[in-house]
């Protein structure tokens, strides 16, 4: 789904409604987030649908690396030839040296994805494991766009701020299913801190789409949501 000129949204059940934006960012295409295992094929024909070719694209970027945003990372690295820059500290989760630090069991809301708390909480479930080419930092500029360190879901999310789109990507420090908050409470490690992070995306003033992890891009109204998130009170 095209959200506006340059920037491709991409979607599916299987992971709570994950996310992935296709953003073609003048220097060739880049993809924040590759969704499930079963997706490349998806994400490809994505591609073909844009008219643009598997070669132009440059990079895959990661919010986190939670499995339902990296799985197809390894099948389209080997298709594209693209460059693989994902945190420090999550890169031992993509490359497999280590695994993703576990949540509780302890069902906490929204139930709609206590499936997905279940397989993090339990371990279950493996990603098809990526070389990882390079690490993101704070501020670093990875073509247009602009790191922001978000941690509180995860120590090494980030998020990515592309200026002229307005358009910004939070992975999951937001979600939009089945509700726009801050965080689903039981995938969140640290939730206070989650919480700080929403507060210094609110830094970035005009935001027009707000590109979130789960659930569709928040494109009415963005910046006063992202405000309105940084006072929910949250558990
Ligand atoms: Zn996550
Ligand atoms: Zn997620």
């Amino acid at each position: 789904m095209k959200i506006t000129d340059g920037l491709h949204y991409l979607t599916q059940e299987q992971g709570g409604y994950v996310g992935a934006f296709l953003l073609d960012t003048g220097d060739g295409l880049t993809l924040i987030d590759s969704l499930f295992d079963t997706d490349g094929k998806k994400v490809l024909g994505a591609i073909a649908k844009m008219g643009r070719q598997p070669s132009e694209w440059k990079r895959i970027i990661h919010s986190h690396a939670h499995r339902s945003h990296i799985g197809s990372t390894s099948v389209l690295k080997a298709a594209t030839g693209a460059t693989v820059l994902t945190h420090e500290w999550e890169a031992g989760i993509v490359d497999g040296s280590r695994k993703a630090t576990r949540v509780s069991l302890w069902p906490k809301p929204p139930r709609e994805a206590y499936k997905l708390q279940i397989g993090l909480a339990l371990g279950l479930g493996k990603h098809p494991l990526c070389k990882v080419d390079g690490t993101i930092k704070e501020g670093d500029r990875i073509g247009p766009l602009i790191a922001v360190s978000t941690p509180g879901h995860t120590p090494g999310c980030l998020s990515y701020w592309w200026p002229e789109k307005k358009a910004l990507f939070v992975g999951d420090v937001v979600v939009s299913w089945p509700k726009v908050e801050a965080g689903w409470a039981g995938l969140t490690l640290d939730m206070a801190e989650n919480v700080r992070s929403v507060g210094k995306l609110n830094e970035f003033a005009g935001v027009e789409y707000l590109c979130v992890g789960h659930g569709p891009p928040v494109t009415k109204d963005a910046a006063a949501v992202l405000a309105q998130l940084k006072k929910q009170p949250r558990g």
